[in-house]
């Protein structure tokens, strides 16, 4: 597979860049060459931010039921598209082709209508005593996003940008940015006013900076680690703009002790499935399972058994349940992360801290054990499919350790008492947590307690993000 793109898509039109580098991407799986796309520059940006910011005087006073339309439009149109856009992803990330379909471009789809259908419903205008309180667009948006699900993170934010009126400009990740080129190439097919949606594809400190700073940019939507969502907040400063930060994450599940043999033998291949999706690389990725003591082996047992059916393969079967890891350099650094855990005293389960044979950047799946819940591999993102097995002493000293990271995206709590197991959820620091298995919500809250950012993304909360509230006094 050999992706031929065309440059930037701006102003309704695919353009070309002013500059001449291009980006190389690389299929992990085969470490082929597969496609570039310009490695884009500030002048790129200025011109992009320049439509959005004509387009959206006429976008932002679009009847929101148009716009919805519009966002249900895209979401069919990449439905007709699943089959070529999951070809991409499994290509340049490496997702097996099941999961890709429904996780990458699935979800991508959901995104898309869950901020639609919110749109709907979404109280635009309101009466408060004397006032009319008014909710309207925030402006143009700089959406910057990661390589891990090249769709969805893109889809999370314009969904809700375009429904709120917002016009947008995305800068895709260098490492994943076919599927960018591929949604440009759908929303190009639907007719979506000229400006509404521009891409500048590029490297981070170039063209993710230059939107940053840019004084008509109103807020950047930012997704991806938290080194670089730093960065983007003193960038932000200078201009004051609103910022929404998606980080990282280092989630826990927590395995009461109340469990039958039958419910604990079901919650840890369930806790193996979350952290290994995407071969780990999920910043929702459950990382850290917590066991009551006397059920280590156990669960020892139970976790190395559901850990070696992840035989790492070709992505493109359809019976691969982990593909490679997205570049060398990933691969490289969780490597090192087993390395570490296993010097600072972890008890190797399964897997390796060396890379199986070539070509691609696989990872054997790991499981790590009696990890010290202070450790480097419990406190810090992997990325990859290494999942920490860490025992406790009681469900206060449980809570304890699954709060005790700098990040809360995520969680799981397994009970035999679901009001226990809800008391329990209640209690942690983290934005979506799943009560005994529940199912993913597309139009429930996703994003981050403490250093996992701030800013929600699903549905009416992700709407929220775009809008600016204000009063007419009567
Ligand atoms: P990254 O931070 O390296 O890159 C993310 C994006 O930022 C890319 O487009 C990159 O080009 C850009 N960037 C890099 N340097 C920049 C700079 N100086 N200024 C502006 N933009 C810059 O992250 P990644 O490796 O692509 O993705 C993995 C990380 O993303 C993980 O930490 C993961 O947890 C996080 N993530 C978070 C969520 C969430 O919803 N919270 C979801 C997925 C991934």
């Amino acid at each position: 597979m050999h992706v031929v793109t065309f440059d930037l898509y701006v102003d309704g039109a695919w353009t070309a860049s002013a500059s001449t580098e291009r980006v190389e991407v690389l299929n992990p799986a085969t470490e082929e060459r597969i496609g570039d796309v310009p490695a884009g520059s500030p002048a790129d940006v200025d011109v992009a931010v320049s439509a959005a910011r004509r387009a959206l005087e006429g976008w932002a006073a679009t009847d929101p039921g148009e716009r919805a339309k519009i966002v249900f439009r895209l979401a069919d149109e990449l439905e007709r598209r699943q089959d070529e856009l999951t070809d991409i992803v499994v290509a340049e990330v490496g997702t097996p082709r099941r999961t890709a379909r429904w996780a990458q471009v699935g979800l991508g789809i959901v995104d898309l209508r869950e901020a639609a259908a919110a749109a709907a419903d979404f109280p635009w205008e309101e009466p408060l005593r004397n006032s009319l309180i008014v909710r309207e667009p925030v402006g143009v948006v700089g959406a910057i996003t990661p390589w891990n699900y090249p769709l969805h993170q893109i889809t999370a934010k314009i969904g809700a940008a375009f429904a709120a009126g917002c016009t947008v400009v995305v800068k895709a990740s260098e490492v994943a940015p076919l599927t960018a080129q591929a949604l440009a190439g759908a929303i190009d097919a639907i007719g979506l006013p000229p400006g509404v949606f521009n891409l500048v594809n590029g490297y981070g400190p170039i063209v993710g900076e230059a939107l940053a700073v840019h004084p008509d940019v109103d807020m950047v939507s930012f997704t991806g680690s938290n080194a670089v969502g730093k960065r983007i907040l003193e960038l932000a400063a200078g201009t004051v703009k609103r910022v929404s930060l998606e980080l990282g994450g280092k989630s826990a599940a927590v395995l009461l002790d109340d469990l039958s043999d039958e419910e604990f033998a079901k919650a840890v291949p369930h806790t193996v499935r979350a952290c290994y999706m995407n071969g780990g690389q999920s910043c929702n990725a459950q990382t850290r399972m917590l066991v009551p003591r006397d059920r280590l082996g156990a669960a020892e047992e139970l976790a190395k058994a559901a850990a070696e059916a992840y035989v790492p393969g070709d992505p493109t079967a359809d019976t691969t349940k982990l593909g490679p890891m997205v570049t060398g350099a990933q691969r490289d650094k969780i490597l090192n992360y087993v390395r570490t855990g296993l010097e600072e005293g972890a008890k190797l389960v399964t897997g390796s801290s060396e890379a199986p044979a070539g070509p691609g950047f696989f990872v054997a799946p790991t499981v790590l054990s009696d990890v010290a819940p202070t450790a480097t591999v419990a406190q810090e993102e992997i990325f990859g499919p290494v999942l920490s097995i860490i025992p406790f002493d009681g469900e206060e000293e449980a809570l304890a350790i699954a709060n005790g990271t700098i990040y809360g995206i995520a969680g799981a709590v397994w009970s035999a008492d679901p009001a226990r197991a809800r008391r329990v959820a209640r209690r942690m620091r983290a934005t979506q947590i799943e009560v005994n298995g529940g199912r993913f919500n597309g139009a429930a809250p996703f994003g981050g307690f403490k250093q996992s950012g701030h800013g929600r993304e699903g549905g009416a909360f992700g709407l929220e993000e775009f809008v600016e509230i204000k009063s007419l006094q009567l």
